[in-house]
């Protein structure tokens, strides 16, 4: 089951994550759940490298991807992968903040 709310302006059911209303096109807020707010680069590799994935979950990134990265780190080149990109992921969410 996925989330949904409720457009602001039509009342039209959407998908949680979506940004414009396909009704009426009206941008909608974000969720608090999915609104972009400062991560620390450090804590997300440190999290990645504790438990692989994790600091993908923590810059927002899919759970696909993290569970992706959780099932396949006894390769090395994933969890070393996992802690570079939740760096990189939060470094970037910073700079479009
Ligand atoms: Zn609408």
């Amino acid at each position: 089951m996925t989330e949904t709310k409720f457009c602001s302006k039509c009342g039209e059911k959407i998908d949680i994550e979506a940004e414009i209303c396909p009704k009426c096109g009206v941008r909608q807020a974000l969720p608090a759940s999915v609104k972009k707010e400062k991560k620390e680069p450090w804590l997300a590799a440190l999290a990645s490298f504790i438990i692989p994935g994790l600091g993908q979950l923590y810059t927002n990134q899919s759970f696909g991807k993290a569970a992706l990265l959780f099932c396949t780190f006894w390769l090395i080149l994933p969890w070393i992968y996992s802690i570079y990109d939740a760096y990189k992921k939060a470094q970037e969410i910073n700079e479009s903040l």
